[in-house]
């Protein structure tokens, strides 16, 4: 038989053929685990500092807010060398959801921000790939 799904999280389990969660325990025959990932720095754990991470609808919108407030700071910005620093956008990776943010990067900066900032020329906005 099999059971779900239902959610708890499990925290730990036992050779018994249990799994115990906060608040209960449940007895089963076959146990597949599948607690997903969770976002590596491959080895640069100084990256964790700077760079954000896309994992959770909130890792979306705090990327997304970052975004906003670089270009709202090269708008204000006089100095043309420090504007394209805040316009230089770093991903880190080139796995297929690196290429979709680079992709959502570039139509960002080239059509959908065209209208709402008049100092900066958005086609400074850089992505460079690392
Ligand atoms: C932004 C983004 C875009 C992506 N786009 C694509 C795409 O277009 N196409 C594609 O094929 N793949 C895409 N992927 C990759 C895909 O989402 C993952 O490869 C896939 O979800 C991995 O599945 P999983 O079941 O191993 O882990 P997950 O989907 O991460 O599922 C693990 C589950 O286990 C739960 N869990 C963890 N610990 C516990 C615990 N102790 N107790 C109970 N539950 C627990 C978690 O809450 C989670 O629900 C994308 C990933 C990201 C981050």
């Amino acid at each position: 038989m099999v059971y779900g799904p239902f959610y708890a999280t499990a925290c730990r389990v036992l050779e018994t053929r249990k799994v115990l969660f906060r608040d209960g325990e449940l007895s089963y025959d076959y146990l597949v685990l599948a607690t997903g990932a969770e976002t590596t720095h491959f080895g640069h754990d100084q990256w964790r500092a700077w760079a954000a991470t896309l994992k959770t609808i909130e890792d979306g919108v705090e990327m997304r807010r970052r975004i906003h407030f670089a270009f709202e700071q090269a708008e204000r910005e006089p100095a043309q060398e420090e504007r394209k620093s805040l316009l230089t956008f770093v991903i880190g990776g080139g796995g297929s959801t690196s290429v979709e943010l680079a992709s959502a990067l570039a139509d960002l900066s080239g059509q959908v921000m065209r209208k709402d900032f008049r100092s900066i020329r958005l086609r400074d906005a850089q992505n460079p790939a690392c």
